[in-house]
């Protein structure tokens, strides 16, 4: 590490958690960014702040007027630019250090995995169950970790799988195709800081597993009521009849 980055780096350096050794694989990680929207904001916006090496961004949609009032890595000026590309711009201006790779298109179930397959770790910053569903599967599949976020309204939901680990619950033991829930935030709005309390907590999650500080949402479900401003936590166990889980077992 050079002197630069000593200290643009030294307030989380200074974390006993962190240190040298934890701000180097910080450098050296690759994370996917899955959606560049209300969550995928502050999550990019944090992990390219905190020195994450390598970060590829995938969303296939322009930045809109009723995007702004949430979405805080755009900007007026990238109206009608896409989410990617926008974002990838804001990044480089915070921190030129980090190297961006915009994509612009939706992955394919081949191509995702192929994306997955090469990262340290995967935030899903999605709006909707089928990319959900997929990505869980691909780095469920590649053994990724996963940290997957969702808001709505005033809730907002956030959970680690840790993939890296055998025996533990995916996103597909907790959400069945069944309850797809066509929830969103079109129709049923959202208040813009609650995104941001999810996506930073992804960022954190991501860091913490990037640098291999234990994580309390591995296996557990974190439930954000931002009426009541709590949180509160299920434990996540097992579906034994999730097919994605089950597929794995001999
Ligand atoms: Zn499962």
């Amino acid at each position: 590490m050079n002197d630069d980055a000593l200290l643009r780096y030294s307030r989380q350096i200074f974390l006993p958690q962190v240190d040298i050794a934890g701000q180097e694989a910080l450098i050296a990680a690759r994370v996917l960014i899955i959606g560049v929207g209300g969550l995928g904001s502050p999550v990019a916006q944090y992990l390219s702040a905190a020195g994450i090496g390598h970060i590829t961004l995938v969303d296939d949609d322009a930045v809109e007027l009723s995007n702004l009032q949430r979405q805080v890595i755009h900007t007026e000026q990238s109206m009608g630019v896409n989410k990617a590309l926008s974002a990838q711009q804001a990044i480089h201006a915070l921190n030129s250090t980090v190297i961006v790779e915009a994509i612009t298109h939706r992955l394919d179930a081949n191509q995702l995995a192929q994306a997955v397959k090469s990262v340290d770790a995967v935030i899903d910053c999605s709006d909707n169950f089928a990319t959900r569903s997929g990505i869980n599967k691909a780095c469920f599949n590649a053994g990724v970790p996963l940290i997957s976020g969702a808001a709505i309204r005033f809730e907002g939901q956030l959970s680690v799988f840790d993939f890296r680990q055998q025996g533990g619950a995916c996103y597909a033991c907790i959400y069945q195709v069944e309850h797809d829930n066509a929830l969103n935030c079109a129709q049923n709005g959202v208040l813009s800081p609650v995104v941001g309390v999810v996506g930073t907590h992804q960022a954190l999650e991501a860091i913490k597993v990037l640098c291999g500080i234990p994580s309390r949402l591995t296996q557990t479900l974190g439930l954000f009521d931002g009426l009541a401003g709590t949180w509160r936590y299920l434990n996540l166990k097992p579906d034994p009849n999730c097919a994605l889980c089950q597929s794995k077992v001999v």
